[in-house]
């Protein structure tokens, strides 16, 4: 099982933004999507998500041809840098939304929210308002809430990007560690060459929207691709 993507093309007016991205993302792996600013890496993303429709190609998650389903059918969840949160809402209530939209009874909700909120260590928030968080933990509710409805697949769109150093460092370890618990197929956009290779198992490198190379940290370093990954990786500190 995997995430496959396979001739998949996407032009913005004249500006080709992905120039035929064929790759497989492997099952219950955490993936990082890098590369430089303008490289393609939301596109990529929002087109598996179903946010965006590719001109071509075919995207398929988890066994199912997802090309044509709506973003709702693909069971996916995402996380954005700047998650929009529902903010005369608490956090329960927040982390509850998708179960609630999906009409599951209230005990189970109840349940599942306790069970998300231990998982991201933020069972004494649950009655703030998201606005009484720190950065760190409201991306860590996001979380909570893109994994609340059991999505097959977790994106993440440089979530911990408009956080400051530490804690983005803080939060990456934390991804790591919560990934290791619940081994969800996920995907994470970056643009911090030391940040993939800290949290990912897989690095997919992706410029001037082309795949340059898949696989993991040591792969990139032993045997890269081409100058451009090279290049982009700089030397190893
Ligand atoms: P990344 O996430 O790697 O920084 P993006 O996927 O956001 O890159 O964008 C890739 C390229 O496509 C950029 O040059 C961007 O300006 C362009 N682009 C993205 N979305 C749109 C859009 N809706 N309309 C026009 N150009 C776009
Ligand atoms: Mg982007």
């Amino acid at each position: 099982m995997s995430i496959e993507i396979a001739g998949v093309s996407k032009r913005f007016g004249d500006f080709v933004a992905l120039d035929n991205v064929s790759v497989s993302i492997p099952s219950g792996r955490l993936t990082a999507l890098l590369g430089p600013s303008g490289g393609g890496k939301s596109t990529l993303l929002r087109i598996i998500a179903g946010l965006e429709r590719s001109d071509s190609g075919r995207v398929e998650i988890e066994g199912i041809d997802a090309t044509d389903l709506p973003p709702q059918k693909r069971n996916v969840g995402f996380v954005f840098q700047h998650y929009a949160a529902f903010k005369h809402m608490s956090v329960r209530r927040n982390v509850a939304f998708g179960l609630q939209i999906r009409k599951r009874p209230k005990d189970e909700i109840a349940g599942r929210v306790d069970e998300l909120l231990k998982l991201v260590h933020l069972e004494q928030f649950g009655d703030r308002l998201p606005a009484q968080l720190s950065g760190g933990q409201r991306q860590r509710m996001a979380l909570a809430r893109a994994l609340a409805v059991q999505p097959t697949v977790l994106l993440l769109d440089e979530p911990f990007g408009a956080l400051d150093a530490k804690v983005r460092k803080e939060l990456r370890d934390w991804l790591r560690r919560l990934h290791d618990e619940v081994h969800v197929t996920t995907v994470f956009v970056t643009h911090d060459q030391e940040e993939a290779l800290e949290v990912a198992d897989e690095i997919v490198v992706i410029n001037e929207g082309r795949i340059e190379q898949i696989g993991s940290p040591d792969d990139l370093y032993d045997r890269p691709a081409n100058d451009f990954v090279m290049r982009f990786l700089g030397p190893v500190t």
